[in-house]
């Protein structure tokens, strides 16, 4: 297909929840400076990114090759808030174009973009990517979208299952990045869903965020090929979700994606059993039913416990020295994945009692949702 970004700022800098109180303090990521690559200038969709980014007054800076220079900065802390400043626009490789099974959420992964402006104290990239977190968007959109066709049929986390055979080939565009949250200067989530509007088969595309300005989606031809699912916590953890859009002005966002007739899904997670974790959760499940009352929905629950690995655990707690979400052992026993590496999740009595606890209330206050998988 052709590139058919347009180079005019995408939803402006309006909060798509603009009517909620809490979302005047939701900002769009603004970073200090776009870096671009020499192959990125080669598609229409990098220069595209660049010229939206330059028309909200960021500063562009052409690189002579496809080197980003990461090594500039050498005090850590420095690195790292000049990292989360920065995007590159950047050419996939063909072997990040190759798709990937991603169980438990969908058949395949496609990635518009690697690293996210967000300051997450748990975040599940600190043990995936690695080096400085810088963000990093696609520029061969073209190139990407014409490899998923090759993965139409295949795969097998919803593809030809008993239980999600339904929704057809899946493919998740949240695994490396939160596309929303960069989705108003690269506009590559937009064209993805656009594509999968156009491409008349059994497919359906998912992500997740953290973020609310939904505004660039809503009038989308999606043909209800794509579901869209907020990440939440309860406010009362926001304090580990530094960066990104109050909770409430994500529910705002998801009853807007409800009304455009998206499908729309909750993914609650990581869920942290800190003290007094029931009346929070519970507390969150009612505010998503109060928002979705009266709009009929097709509403997907995920339910994700937190989980560290010695190597996140390390970067994490280098990024977030300050911070108070519990890593220790209590409550926690090693499991060993598929790959041979180790992850720290909470001990069976604890996952037995977050279970329950979320089949019960979910059944209760949000009778019409289907859990997808509990983790
Ligand atoms: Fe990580 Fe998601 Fe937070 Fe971004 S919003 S920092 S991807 S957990």
């Amino acid at each position: 297909m052709g590139d058919r970004a347009a180079a005019a700022p995408i939803g402006g800098h309006e909060d798509a929840a603009a009517g909620n109180p809490q979302a005047a303090s939701s900002r769009l990521w603004r970073p200090k400076r776009v870096l671009l690559t020499r192959s990125a200038r080669s598609f229409d969709h990098g220069r595209a990114i660049a010229e939206r980014a330059s028309a909200l007054g960021i500063e562009i800076i052409e690189l002579p090759s496809d080197r980003l220079m990461l090594d500039r900065w050498t005090d850590p802390r420095r690195a790292y808030a000049e990292a989360k400043q920065t995007l590159a626009v950047v050419n996939a490789s063909p072997s990040k174009r190759r798709l990937q099974p991603i169980a438990p959420s969908a058949d395949w992964r496609v990635d518009l973009a690697e690293g996210c402006p967000a300051h997450c104290s748990y975040c599940y990239l600190a043990g995936s990517l690695k080096g400085p977190p810088i963000t990093r968007a696609y520029a061969n959109l073209p190139e990407i979208l014409a490899a998923l066709p090759d993965y139409l049929g295949k795969g097998s986390v919803t593809s030809g299952t008993k239980l999600r055979g339904h929704e057809g080939t899946t493919y998740e565009a949240s695994c490396y990045t939160d596309p929303l949250a960069i989705e108003h200067i690269t506009g590559s989530l937009s064209a993805l869903i656009d594509f999968f509007g156009r491409w008349n088969a059994d497919v359906q595309l998912r992500f997740t965020t953290k973020f609310s300005s939904v505004t660039p989606l809503l009038a989308r031809d999606h043909g209800g090929r794509t579901r869209m699912r907020i990440s939440v916590n309860p406010p009362a953890f926001a304090r580990h979700e530094g960066g990104t859009s109050p909770v409430a002005a994500r529910i705002a966002g998801l009853r807007l994606m409800a009304e455009a007739g998206y499908r729309i899904g909750l993914t609650i997670a990581p869920i942290i059993a800190a003290p007094g974790w029931r009346d929070v959760y519970g507390d969150l499940i009612d505010e998503v039913a109060e928002a979705l009352l009266g709009i009929p929905v097709d509403l997907t629950v995920e339910l994700i416990t937190h989980r560290y690995t010695p190597g996140s655990k390390e970067v994490l707690t280098r990024w977030y020295p300050g911070s108070d979400l519990d890593m220790s052992a209590r409550n926690r026993v090693e499991k060993r994945t598929k790959f041979g590496s180790i992850k720290h999740v909470y001990d069976p009595p604890t996952m037995a009692g977050l279970k329950s606890f979320f089949e019960e209330r979910i059944s209760q206050a949000l009778p019409g949702a289907r859990i997808l998988y509990f983790t």
